[in-house]
């Protein structure tokens, strides 16, 4: 089954502790994309400027990557830039610039309107929303947002919260979303919003998981170097998601083991800079450290 995603296909200027670099190529979009790319083929649904030229594009090539929806318009790619404290525990943006994004009207291609699983991923909620009602009888709907949308567009994200299967968010967003600091009792008023699951990423510390009578939680696979965080909730959200389009069916079990590859994708993430990782990693190290997660969080069978 293949996923279509839409979401921000980016410039991003990154400051880390350890390294530093300005007009890399980002997005939300981008890291699930290649993250979720290991196990299904990926629509992409996104406008860039025409300051994304070919060699940026070159990023999706080779891989199970259709980007038929990736659209080029007059005007500058959407540009972001982050800078992190030094135990990389804390992000401040520093510029957020929409760019192309600020006049786009998604046209999903014929092919990806047939899609049973979409991702909506950061962007704009009228945008996700716009993208949800063109597929045609998806058989579930992830999507993920930030306290950027939170603050500005609570009205647009309502909408959009109530149309969808799966929300996958920080435990900063969930608060700030729910209006609630306790992330249990703020899991039970999300799951009042719209989602049927909600996935809660606690970076370093891990994940918390919430459906109607199961809970689950994983730690973060322990890494010895950890270089740039960005984009590690999107690579989880596309282990996640991709992990989810190899099995027929949404059982407690199988969202379980999505949430293990999620954290697999994620851990992988943030051992390079941007997209470097990401654009190395074989589908056997993937494996490998997912049965590396098994024996690590094992208590019961030993
Ligand atoms: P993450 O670290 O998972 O939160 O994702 C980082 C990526 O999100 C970066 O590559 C940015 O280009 C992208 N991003 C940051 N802010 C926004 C926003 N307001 N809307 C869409 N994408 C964003």
């Amino acid at each position: 089954m293949s996923i279509l995603v839409v979401g921000s296909v980016a410039f991003d200027d990154l400051k880390t502790p350890s390294e530093e670099a300005k007009n890399i190529v980002g997005g939300a979009a981008t890291y699930f994309a290649l993250s979720a790319s290991h196990f299904t083929d990926v629509n992409i649904v996104a406008v860039v400027g025409n300051d994304f030229t070919e060699r940026e594009k070159k990023i999706f090539d080779g891989r199970s990557i259709d980007v038929a929806g990736l659209e080029t318009a007059d005007g500058k790619t959407f540009r972001w830039g982050g800078e992190y404290n030094a135990d990389l525990t804390k992000r401040t943006t520093l510029f957020t610039e929409l760019g192309v994004f600020e006049n786009f009207q998604p046209v999903i291609p014929d092919h990806y309107k047939q899609s049973k699983l979409v991702f909506l991923a950061n962007i704009h909620p009228d945008l996700q929303v716009d993208v949800m009602n063109q597929v045609q009888n998806p058989g579930l709907i992830g999507a993920d947002t930030m306290n950027y949308w939170i603050e500005r567009t609570p009205k647009e994200l309502a909408q959009m919260l109530a149309g969808i299967d799966v929300l996958v968010i920080n435990d900063e967003e969930a608060r700030q979303l729910a209006e609630v600091h306790n992330l249990v009792r703020a899991a039970a008023k999300i799951l009042q919003m719209g989602p049927k699951t909600l996935v809660i990423k606690r970076g370093e510390y891990g994940v918390l998981c919430f459906r109607e009578g199961e809970r689950f939680a994983t730690v973060s696979y322990p890494l010895e170097t950890v270089i740039d965080p960005t984009g590690a909730g999107d690579s989880f959200a596309g282990g996640f998601m991709g992990y989810l389009a190899t099995q027929g069916e949404v059982t407690d079990p199988v969202v379980r083991r999505a949430i293990i590859f999620g954290s697999v994708l994620g851990s992988f993430c943030v051992e390079d800079l941007g997209t470097r990782r990401l654009e190395q990693l074989q589908r056997d190290e993937v494996h490998e450290r997912y049965q590396s997660f098994k024996e690590l969080t094992d208590f019961a069978s030993l």
